[in-house]
């Protein structure tokens, strides 16, 4: 079996790696990538088609070994964003879980000339095998900061590669991290795993950091705003319990809400109760800006925006409640916070110290916005990525033959720690695994 990273090994986002067994090929993740940032204005520039597209024999155009499939690991625009770029060679099978399609539709609807995912998207299942060629796939639920993300374990040759999307164990679903070590894979050739946050050696768990933002935050009076990327479904669960001990309404808007709602009934669909927020919680509240107005416009989403009509509120009430109020804010919202909300005396802004915010166009604006407003500052150490503590854990546990680190900057940190077995390769670069 032959590893290819087409991208992503020099980078943090934008992957797309190929497999190979004889004449079967697939690709793992298409990624966008992730937008550069102008070193005199601060912001970001955005990444153009040429850029984004990447010259894969087969990917576009016919080749003598076609690609059999791109599986995408999770929902995150730099793992996924290249493929609504240009149309790919329709004979591509493009594999996501259910769940991660219809969030993928859904944020691609919110833009009005936003691009389309092509459609007869094929579905897996966490746990179900699968195969395609030559190759035998194993997809395993992780934990991370998108809607659903997932690693994947591929076999063949009698050879075994585990890629491992992106994750981390501290998080809403560290569950899935737990079983995914209790996985019996046999024995593991190449372990591709991520390593954007490789530097933090260990930290908190999510549960832990927001438990402190609450005891901090408890005698604070003002409103409160906190940095929440829009899929970050597990952070607004955790939102939702702070709203609830602190007595306070949890405000979202119409793609939020539309997101709990779709994501809560696919996984029941499936038979998991997820432990989300929705439109039957109490002390939701979603209020009328330009995203809830592009849902209203949306048919196909008719029937569930007829039941978020109750939770709907105006600016006035958002106005008058302010310091009884938790909203979540992600790329753009400093533009109806600027336009009705205006007054942000006595506000508290909660972000992370340790994210880049750059998996979500549009971030990292917002946050340098909400900066200058002069909000108490409420750094907090949130991150969607595994400490090096945990990839360590994985590698002990499963004990690859070789590591690839792939989405990091400290390539030296694994090849330190782990000498001949991590083999860091440049971006294009073939490894061969004998
Ligand atoms: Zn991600």
């Amino acid at each position: 079996m032959k590893i290819i990273v087409h991208r992503g090994a020099e980078e943090l986002g934008g992957n797309c790696v190929e497999l190979r067994s004889g004449s079967s090929r697939i690709l793992l993740d298409y990624g966008a990538p992730l937008p550069k940032i102008d070193q005199a204005t601060g912001q970001g520039i955005e990444v153009t088609e040429a850029e984004t597209i990447l010259d894969i024999p087969g990917l576009y155009d016919k080749a003598p070994n076609p690609i059999l499939a791109l599986l995408i690991s999770h929902t995150h625009y730099d793992h996924y964003g290249a493929l609504l770029a240009k149309p790919l060679n329709p004979d591509i099978k493009v594999y996501m879980s259910e769940l991660m399609e219809d969030v993928i539709r859904i944020t691609t609807k919110m833009p009005r000339d936003g691009k389309k995912l092509p459609v007869g998207i094929h579905y897996f299942r966490r746990g179900h095998k699968f195969i395609l060629g030559r190759f035998v796939i194993t997809p395993y639920l992780m934990d991370h900061t998108a809607a659903e993300s997932f690693a994947f374990l591929i076999e063949s040759e009698g050879k075994r590669v585990l890629y491992t999307g992106h994750f981390r164990e501290h998080g809403n679903k560290a569950t899935a991290f737990k079983q995914f070590l209790a996985a019996k894979m046999g024995p593991i050739d190449a372990l591709i795993t991520e390593g954007v946050q490789a530097g933090l050696e260990k930290g908190p768990s999510e549960q832990d950091i927001l438990a402190q933002v609450e005891t901090k935050l408890k005698a604070h009076d003002g409103a409160l705003f906190f940095l929440c990327a829009g899929q970050d479904l597990g952070l607004l669960a955790g939102l939702s319990q702070l709203a609830k001990n602190t007595r306070r309404y949890l405000v979202v808007d119409g793609y939020t809400a539309l997101l709990l709602e779709r994501v809560r009934a696919i996984a029941q669909k499936h038979g998991v109760e997820l432990k989300l927020p929705g439109l039957d919680t109490e002390y939701l509240r979603i209020i009328r800006n330009a995203a809830t107005q592009r849902v209203y416009q949306l048919s196909e989403y008719t029937e569930t925006f007829s039941r978020m009509r109750d939770k709907l509120f105006g600016w006035d009430w958002v106005r008058a409640n302010l310091d009884r109020l938790i909203i979540p804010v992600r790329a753009n919202s400093q533009l109806w916070v600027k336009e009705q909300v205006n007054d942000l005396r006595g506000a508290a802004l909660v972000y992370s110290a340790w994210e880049s915010y750059t998996e979500e166009a549009g971030m990292l604006p917002t946050l340098d916005w909400f900066k200058g407003r002069g909000l108490l500052d409420v750094p907090a150490p949130l991150t969607g990525h595994a400490y090096f503590s945990t990839i360590r854990k994985l590698v002990e546990n499963k004990r690859p033959r070789y590591i690839v680190p792939i989405n990091t900057n400290e390539a030296d940190k694994f090849a330190f720690t782990y000498g001949k077995r991590a083999r860091l390769l440049k971006n294009g670069e073939e490894f061969f695994l004998d």
